[in-house]
């Protein structure tokens, strides 16, 4: 994991591409007829260096998101002197990691059961703060991926809102690649649907959708947060 932390070359053109995804955002919620302001950015840094984290912190982006959480941890460590700097697990958690990821982050994104709600909160309340709560709803039904089913969603936000270390601040959703847009449109739909049958933005103020492909659909579609990783560091390579 090393390699993580230390990075061989300086990473070329990262405030360049971070600015053209500012500008995609802010391009795509005129044209919706939002405020750029109410879409955050999270740049997705995973499987990239700290060094890519930093850069892009210098260019002014003060939000990164992590799928592993040693990954995470590493990262956060490393970069623990950056004033501001917030980290999100972006990927899938297991129970047994929740205690080693609460430390570093202000959000987790993917949380998909009331088991790892659960061994979120404890360690959250014993810290005496909250982390903030995203549930990952899988909106498509694939047997391959994580996340809440939508005819679950309503007992796993209620379970989340009473558990202490918790704060329950939106959902989000990854729909199926490689789809025709009119099919990714509808999953971004059908997301910001769940979200108004579930008490509205005054109960779920985040919809975190769109990615580095399909952000202005995204946007369209009333996402609050796209979370951007190619845009922005490049391809990860494998
Ligand atoms: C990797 C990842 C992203 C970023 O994807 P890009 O296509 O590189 O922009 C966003 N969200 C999640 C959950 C991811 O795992």
């Amino acid at each position: 994991m090393a390699d993580v932390i230390a990075s061989k070359a300086p990473p070329e053109g990262i405030a360049a591409r971070l600015a053209a995804v500012q500008r995609r955002v802010a391009e795509a919620a005129a044209r919706a007829g939002r405020d750029a302001a109410a879409v955050a950015l999270l740049a997705v840094s995973k499987r990239h260096p700290a060094d890519a984290v930093r850069a892009a912190y210098a260019a002014g982006q003060r939000t990164f998101g992590e799928n592993y959480v040693q990954e995470l941890a590493l990262k956060a460590e490393a970069l623990r002197e950056l004033p501001g700097i917030r980290w999100h697990l972006i990927g899938h958690l297991q129970r047994n990691k929740a205690k080693q990821v609460v430390p570093w982050v202000t959000r987790v994104s993917s949380v998909d059961s009331p088991r790892v709600a659960e061994a979120l909160s404890a360690p959250a309340e014993r810290l005496g703060r909250h982390v903030e709560v995203l549930v990952e709803v899988n909106l498509a039904a694939e047997a391959s991926k994580a996340g809440c089913a939508p005819s679950e969603l309503g007992a796993l936000l209620a379970h989340i809102e009473a558990l202490p270390g918790l704060k329950l601040m939106g959902l989000m959703a990854i729909p199926p690649a490689g789809q025709a847009a009119e099919l990714t449109r509808g999953h971004f739909e059908a997301l910001a649907a769940l979200q108004r049958e579930h008490g509205g933005a005054a109960r779920l103020p985040e919809l975190s959708m769109g990615m580095s492909d399909d952000l202005e659909l995204a946007i369209e579609a009333g996402s609050t947060e796209v979370r951007v990783g190619t845009a922005i560091f490049g391809a990860r390579g494998s």
